[in-house]
């Protein structure tokens, strides 16, 4: 079986000179969204980011979760947990009901609002590259080693050495190890992470457990093909139409910090 691939993100070794936010973009053939790479937030054509609280700076990303929810919640397959730990999403399968999004406990998933034929988007962990084995172009520019790609088990005994070695430095927890299940993304800290805009107290055991619960109330509909394609349209239109509001009410903004 393929070795778990990761990332492992110490917020120590970070300088926040946003190299990693601009090998994402030239990786992804992304547009340049905000003139300072700081300010910008996740979006349909931002990946990643790098955030500054007080003097320290962290990343966001999607995290790669071990059971992710995004891929449970899918009534069309079109989430993928692959065998080398990224998590991958197919446009063409998805019908853009955007449970995703709504599922996924670190709030990454982000929506191509402004299109004609939207998808869902989000960082893939390079899959194209990590794949042939090369490292994520995030980690491959990072000039101080603050992202490492790398095999998830050598990851996280990485980050169980520095924190036994350095206790002054860092928090003693690793973000991602057993976070809704796990992540095969990693983050070190010297503060509690939800001082970085982490999302705290997620159960251990993984999300799918509770949303699959949810979904039991989906099959009545499922089952019944034409009508199911039928429902499911009305219900993204409808979705569509209240997000519009939400986001002319709330001056199109999804910044999460
Ligand atoms: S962080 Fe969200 S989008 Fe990424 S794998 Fe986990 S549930 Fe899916
Ligand atoms: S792994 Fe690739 S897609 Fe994900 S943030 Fe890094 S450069 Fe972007
Ligand atoms: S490239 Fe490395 S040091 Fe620069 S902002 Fe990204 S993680 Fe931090």
């Amino acid at each position: 079986m393929a070795k778990q691939l990761g990332l492992l993100f110490d917020v120590t070794m970070c300088v926040g000179c946003g190299a990693c936010y601009e090998a994402c973009k030239a990786q992804n053939e992304l547009p340049k969204t905000n003139d300072e790479p700081l300010k910008d937030h996740l979006s349909s054509e931002t990946y990643t980011v790098v955030e500054q609280y007080g003097d320290v700076y962290t990343r966001k990303m999607c995290m790669h979760c071990t059971d992710p929810t995004c891929v449970s919640v899918c009534p069309v397959g079109a989430f993928e947990k692959t065998a080398l730990g990224p998590v991958l999403y197919d446009a063409d399968k998805c019908i853009g009901c955007r449970y995703c999004m709504q599922a996924c406990p670190h709030r990454i998933p982000r929506y191509e609002w402004s299109s004609m034929n939207p998808r869902v988007r989000k960082c893939s962990m390079c899959y194209e590259r990590v794949k042939e084995g090369l490292p994520t172009a995030c980690a491959e520019v990072c000039p101080t080693g603050a992202t490492q790609f790398g095999e998830l088990d050598e990851l996280i005994a990485i980050a169980k050495k520095r924190i036994e070695d350095n206790p002054d430095t860092y928090y003693p927890h690793i973000y991602g190890l057993e976070e809704a299940g796990g992540t095969n993304v990693l983050v070190l800290s010297p503060v509690p992470f939800e001082q970085l805009g982490y999302t705290a107290n997620l159960p251990n055991k993984p999300l799918p457990t509770y949303t699959m619960a949810a979904l039991d109330k989906i099959p009545s509909v499922v089952g019944i093909g034409g009508v199911f394609l039928a429902g499911m349209f009305w219900l993204t239109k409808r979705k569509n139409e209240i997000a519009q509001e939400e986001q002319k009410t709330n001056g199109n903004n999804s910044h999460e910090k």
